[in-house]
């Protein structure tokens, strides 16, 4: 942590890259790092290395609106890489980010490989968090912008607190203080729906199958093409907690086809290491959450998945 917030001080410009197809955690950091590094007098750039355009509802977050979605790496004599557990997860970026002699990388992830010139991999609850600490360490004062945007990465990887340590509430307590409006963080980062996607999904819903390996029990759930290109981010993501916790499964699955015959795969249980199969099939996560990418039609996807388990 004390080498993390020399590496900070140091740095005369940065840029902060989260994880691919972002989630809230990933772009709760950059704002906060983005946030923090001003209040230093550092000009520091927020990245994703994907040309999709980042998700509706993250751009509540503050600094969000800044971050670039591009292929190339703009000059910086600092790389922070935040919420990625390996290099892949920086997308497009992943080469240049390779290359260049002075990456940090801050991250929460079982998985993490220690990929960068300087890693601080924590288990705690977000990415936010480890930054939330880090600032702190620092002297950074929290003022409501960087609170909201800590408080995104917070929420939404704690399950809207309902899993990680008293830790999470403590941390929470500290950002509301700052005066955050957590009911609206929470309705427009993971509330807001239409009628038109409710319908979507409650079709792909509606289509649940079960499957047995063995004596495991898997549930799953398939977003085509579809119904990805159709229905917003935030929609499809809210489907892995239908299947988080089913009754006498042990295994819930989403598979989102982001691309024609390339799907996120997303992995949950409460008794099973989900993070060891996501890595086997060249992903990763944390034990009860995590994903791979895989590519083929429907059948094969999920004839592959059963396979490793
Ligand atoms: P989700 O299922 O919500 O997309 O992701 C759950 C967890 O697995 C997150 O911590 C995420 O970082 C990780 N994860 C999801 N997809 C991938 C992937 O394709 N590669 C890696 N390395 N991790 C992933
Ligand atoms: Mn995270």
């Amino acid at each position: 942590m004390q080498r993390a917030a020399e590496l900070l001080r140091s740095a005369t410009k940065a840029v902060v890259i989260g994880h691919i197809r972002p989630d809230a955690d990933a772009i709760g950091s950059i704002g906060g790092m983005i946030i923090g590094l001003e209040k230093l007098g550092i000009p520091c750039q927020g990245l994703i290395g994907q040309t999709t355009p980042i998700p509706d509802n993250m751009l509540s977050i503050p600094r969000a609106e800044t971050i670039s979605c591009t292929e190339t790496l703009p000059e910086a004599d600092l790389v922070v890489i935040v919420d990625c557990g390996s290099i892949d997860r920086t997308g497009a970026l992943a080469q240049q980010v390779a290359a260049h002699p002075n990456t940090l990388v801050l991250d929460h992830h079982a998985s993490n490989t220690g990929f960068g010139n300087h890693n601080v991999v924590a288990k705690v609850e977000s990415t936010t968090s480890l930054i939330a600490e880090l600032f702190e360490e620092m002297g950074i004062e929290l003022d409501v912008e960087l609170a909201h945007a800590l408080y995104a990465g917070l929420v939404t990887d704690t399950g809207s607190f309902r899993w990680g340590t008293s830790r999470m509430h403590l941390l929470a307590a500290k950002l509301m203080d700052t005066g955050l409006n957590v009911r609206i963080i929470g309705e427009e980062l993971m509330d807001n729906t239409t009628v038109r996607d409710t319908r979507r999904i409650g079709a792909v819903l509606a289509n649940l199958r079960t499957y047995t390996v063995g004596d495991i029990k898997v549930g799953v759930l398939v977003a085509n093409h579809g119904v990805i290109s159709t229905c917003s981010d935030a929609a499809v993501e809210s489907l892995v907690d239908a299947v988080r916790a089913l009754d006498g499964v042990e295994l819930g699955v989403v598979l989102k086809e982001n691309d024609p015959d390339i799907w996120s795969v997303s992995l949950r249980s409460t008794s099973m290491n989900v993070a060891n199969i996501a890595v086997k099939l060249g992903g990763g996560g944390h034990i009860p959450a995590a994903g791979y990418t895989a590519r083929g039609d429907r059948d094969r996807v999920l004839k592959e998945l059963l396979a490793n388990l």
